[in-house]
């Protein structure tokens, strides 16, 4: 069984048609990235996985439920935006524990899990600091660490690192690939960055127009790209 599945999804915002009957099965455990021009449709995709946007047509399975009619908070999954989206009158600790507590989990079991994220995440030298007393990348790490405490069937990344400074951003594709190696969650990772894309995927989606161009593995699509759109955005050398 997939861990995501994506069957004829169709976006439309008024008469205008942003996402085409897209397929796509995610694996459990998998790390897909999805790549294409600004205004192709990645982040409406990803948003209509989240619950954020509704869906037009098509069905969406998670873990082997539909969830088309489901709202965000019933979907088992986090989201990690490119801006971050922390609350700035919340320390680091409440903003990691913000989702759970909304859940009604219980203190101990919201401790010991924001403990275990920190830990994971190197921040608890932040846990009592303010969004805006944080560095970009201090920040990323807590909106990353917001989304683990969840423990979510799987996470989704809006371009997460576009944000952040050259140093840092490899900085971060370093550590996100380490906790993808250490949890192994299903992960939906948008970025326009080759490098990230090409280093981080098990497999790529190139969209372009709100379709899908091809799927496959990073060196597939580099070494047999199925049209020189795909060529230019994987980037082989021609
Ligand atoms: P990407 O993330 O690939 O840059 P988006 O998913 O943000 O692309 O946008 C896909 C298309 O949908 C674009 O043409 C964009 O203008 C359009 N779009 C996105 N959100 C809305 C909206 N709320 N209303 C109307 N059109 C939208
Ligand atoms: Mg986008």
């Amino acid at each position: 069984m997939s861990a995501i599945s994506l069957r004829q999804l169709r976006k439309t915002y008024g008469s205008l048609q942003v996402i085409h009957g897209v397929d796509v099965e995610i694996e459990s455990g998998e790390f897909l990235v999805l790549v294409g021009p600004s205004g192709c449709g990645k982040s409406t995709l990803l948003r209509m996985i989240a619950g954020l946007e509704e869906i037009s047509g098509g069905e969406l399975e998670i873990s082997g439920q539909v969830v088309n009619a489901l709202p965000p908070s019933e979907r088992n999954i986090a989201m990690v935006f490119q801006d971050y989206a922390l609350y700035p009158h919340m320390s680091v600790r409440e903003n990691m524990a913000f989702g759970l507590k909304m859940r009604g989990s219980d203190t101990p079991a919201i401790d010991s899990r924001v403990a275990n994220a920190a830990d994971i995440l190197k921040i608890q030298p932040y846990l009592d600091r303010r969004p805006a007393q944080l560095s970009g990348g201090q920040r990323q790490r807590v909106a990353m660490g917001r989304a683990i405490v969840r423990e979510p069937a799987a996470f989704l990344f809006d371009e997460p690192l576009s944000n952040l400074d050259a140093a840092l951003r490899v900085e971060m594709r370093l550590e996100i690939a380490k906790l993808h190696k250490r949890m192994k969650a299903t992960t939906v990772y948008v970025t326009h960055d080759q490098v990230e894309a090409m280093t981080l995927a098990d497999r790529i989606v190139v969209m372009n127009g709100g379709v899908i161009e091809q799927i496959g593995a990073p060196l597939d699509l580099y070494h047999k790209p199925a049209s020189l759109f795909v060529a230019r955005f994987i980037g082989s050398p021609t």
